[in-house]
C-alpha cells in the first residue's frame, strides 16, 4: 500500500512543520501507573516473581500461593526496576548512540559526522499523528515518545527511516533502496500499522 511518494504515518511535510512550530517538551518519561500492572499467578513460577513489559503493559508473574501483601511489595520493586531500565535506555544520550550505530551499520556512514549540519535526535511528546519526523536542513530528527516501550526493532526501523531522510527527502525508489537494508522494516511497519489500527478502533473507556 505504501509505495514511493505515498504519504506515510512516519512523516508528512505539512504536519511536520506544523508540529515543529509548537514543539516544547523534549522528553518526558512517565513512571508506570501501578494500577495498570497485570498480575498473573503461575504454577510454574514456584518461588520466583518475574516482571516483563509487553508494549505499554507490565506483566508480573507470581507463584499461585503467594499472599497479596507479598505480591504488592514485589510488584512495586520490580516495576521500579523496569522503569529505571527503560529510563536509561530511552535517555537522549543513549538515543544518539543508538542512532549512530544504526547509521554506521545500515547506511555505511555515521551521519552524525557526515551530514552537512550537526544532527540532533530526540524524543518529543507533542507528536501524536506520526512516529517520526525529520527536517534535513536543520539535521533534526524527532521521535514520538509513544514508541518508547515498543520492541527495539520497531524503534530502530523508525530511526533508520528518519536517518535516510537526511539523505533522501521523499519516499522515492532511492529511499526504499536504503530502507531495505534494514531487514525488519516490513515487520516494523506491520507492527505500527496494527498499533494505529487498534488505537483507532479500540479506544480506552
Ligand atoms: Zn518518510
Amino acid at each position: 500500500m505504501t509505495g514511493p511518494n505515498q504519504p506515510s504515518l512516519f512523516d508528512s511535510e505539512d504536519a511536520a512543520n506544523a508540529e515543529h512550530a509548537n514543539e516544547s517538551v523534549e522528553f518526558i518519561y512517565q513512571r508506570t501507573d501501578l494500577t495498570k500492572v497485570e498480575v498473573k499467578r503461575s504454577k510454574r513460577a514456584k518461588r520466583n516473581v518475574t516482571a516483563y513489559r509487553d508494549n505499554d503493559k507490565t506483566i508480573v508473574t507470581v507463584p499461585t500461593r503467594m499472599a497479596k501483601r507479598d505480591i504488592d511489595a514485589y510488584v512495586v520493586e520490580l516495576v521500579n526496576r523496569l522503569d529505571d531500565r527503560d529510563e536509561r535506555t530511552s535517555s537522549q544520550e543513549s538515543l544518539e548512540q543508538r542512532a549512530r550505530m544504526l547509521s554506521k551499520k545500515y547506511l555505511g556512514q555515521d551521519l552524525f559526522d557526515t551530514h552537512k549540519v550537526p544532527v540532533k535526535i530526540r524524543w518529543v511528546t507533542n507528536q501524536n499523528s506520526r512516529w517520526g519526523s525529520c527536517t534535513p536542513d536543520e539535521g533534526s530528527i524527532r521521535l514520538s515518545h509513544r514508541m518508547q516501550r515498543m520492541p527495539s526493532y520497531v524503534i530502530d526501523s523508525v530511526i533508520v527511516h528518519e536517518l535516510i531522510h537526511l539523505l533522501v527527502t521523499d519516499h522515492s525508489p532511492e529511499f526504499y533502496e536504503l530502507m531495505n537494508k534494514f531487514p525488519q522494516h516490513e515487520k516494523a511497519k506491520a507492527y505500527l500499522d496494527g498499533y494505529s489500527h487498534a488505537q483507532q478502533y479500540f479506544k480506552p473507556e
